[in-house]
């Protein structure tokens, strides 16, 4: 264990006044990222290859059109897309876009595949540890895409798609979005039975890469099965991919609604219980030098947690405030291999979801571009 770990200091200054979020910017649920799955030189899955679009051409389709729903129903949303054409973009570079845009929201759209014909039906998954092997299938095969890429054993800490093992690991971050994701998937999933009366398959956990790397609310929809003839049919039809991305477009407006009014209440507890709490301040030490830091997050919270409280579990932590909410971390280690240390110690101490995140000059930065810098150094 790195003991250089205790360098973080925490200053008590308890008539430091505490900084309130305002109402205005608080909680709005801004930019969305529009994923549609595979492209160029991936395919997808083939469907029962009764048509010559395959995956990639179905999510495209649907992916453009929830977006131009998004901007036409929803202007104050900026909408991004990974691709509005037939290209091929890495797992990566679509997590990528989302971080570097400062998304709010993360939605991959993809269809699924089985080797029997009978399975139909759509789902919507998050991050998290699968619970059925046949949902940790969907993910290994979704992250298959990554075969296509080059090097691809470097830029995903190892990750093999084809190892069961390797999904475990994957399975553990983006756990501080879950209850937004959670939410977003769940509304998701409400529109396609109720107002599109497909058969619900639910909402699902299972490590997928494309939404893995990304640090805001993501899930992953699978608007049904390719292999399954009748439904394929639907989502080959203009008919089907209207009726999918409408429900997907009233899903994200309900999120939007009930995250921005939700933030309202939240904003004013928040504001109630400044006045209840000694609002000691934790010192924020500059970094020593320009260069690249790594550091684990253990908590994200609505609202500030006082220094000292039990919810840090003796670990002496730093605060940040990003957006709306409070940000807990541990550690500022100049490699990864010392930031995966203190993650462990992290663990140990109860915080499973601790995860590492990457920063230069005070700026939190992509953790891939990070390796590459230390790496080049
Ligand atoms: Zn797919």
């Amino acid at each position: 264990m790195g003991r250089w770990l205790v360098v973080v200091l925490l200053l008590a200054c308890s008539t430091h006044a505490m900084p309130q979020k305002s109402a205005s910017n608080a909680n709005r649920v801004r930019t969305i990222v529009l994923d549609a799955g595979h492209g160029g030189k991936d395919p997808g899955n083939l469907g029962t290859k009764r048509y010559k679009t395959t995956e990639k051409h179905v999510a495209l389709e649907v992916t453009l059109l929830v977006g131009k729903y998004i901007q036409e129903n929803l202007p104050d949303v900026k909408v991004v897309y990974t691709r509005e054409d037939d290209r091929f973009i890495e797992l990566m570079e679509r997590s990528n876009i989302a971080n570097r845009n400062n998304a709010d929201v993360f939605l991959s759209i993809h269809c699924n595949a089985n080797t029997r014909s009978d399975p139909h039906g759509c789902e919507t998954y998050v991050m998290g540890l699968h619970k059925t092997e046949a949902n940790m299938r969907v993910a290994m095969k979704e992250n298959e895409s990554i075969l296509l890429e080059d090097d691809h054993e470097l830029k995903y800490d190892g990750y093999d798609p084809k190892d069961p093992e390797s999904m475990i690991a994957l399975s553990l971050r983006q756990n501080a979005y879950l209850d937004h994701s959670l939410l977003l998937s769940s509304l998701i999933q409400a529109q396609f039975k109720d107002r599109v009366g497909r058969v619900d398959r639910g909402v699902k956990q299972a490590g997928f890469l494309v939404i893995s790397y990304t640090t805001m609310p993501a899930v992953l929809v699978e608007l049904g099965f390719l292999t399954n003839p009748k439904e394929e049919d639907f989502l080959q039809s203009s008919n089907g991919q209207e009726y999918m991305a409408s429900a997907i477009y009233r899903a994200f407006k309900e999120y939007k609604s009930r995250i921005e009014h939700k933030d309202v209440d939240m904003a004013q507890e928040a504001a109630a219980e400044s006045t209840a709490v000694d609002t000691s301040k934790l010192a924020k030490d500059p970094l020593p030098d320009s260069g690249v830091r790594f550091r684990v997050q253990v908590i994200t919270a609505a609202k500030r947690i006082p220094a000292g409280s039990a919810k840090f579990r003796g670990l002496e932590v730093e605060e940040d405030q990003e957006g709306d909410l409070w940000k807990y971390s541990v550690g500022r280690s100049p490699s990864l291999a010392g930031a995966r240390e203190v993650q462990a110690m992290c663990k140990e101490k109860g915080f499973s979801d601790a995860f590492i995140t990457a920063w230069r000059n005070g700026e939190r930065i992509d953790l891939q571009q990070a390796v590459n810098l230390v790496r080049d150094h």
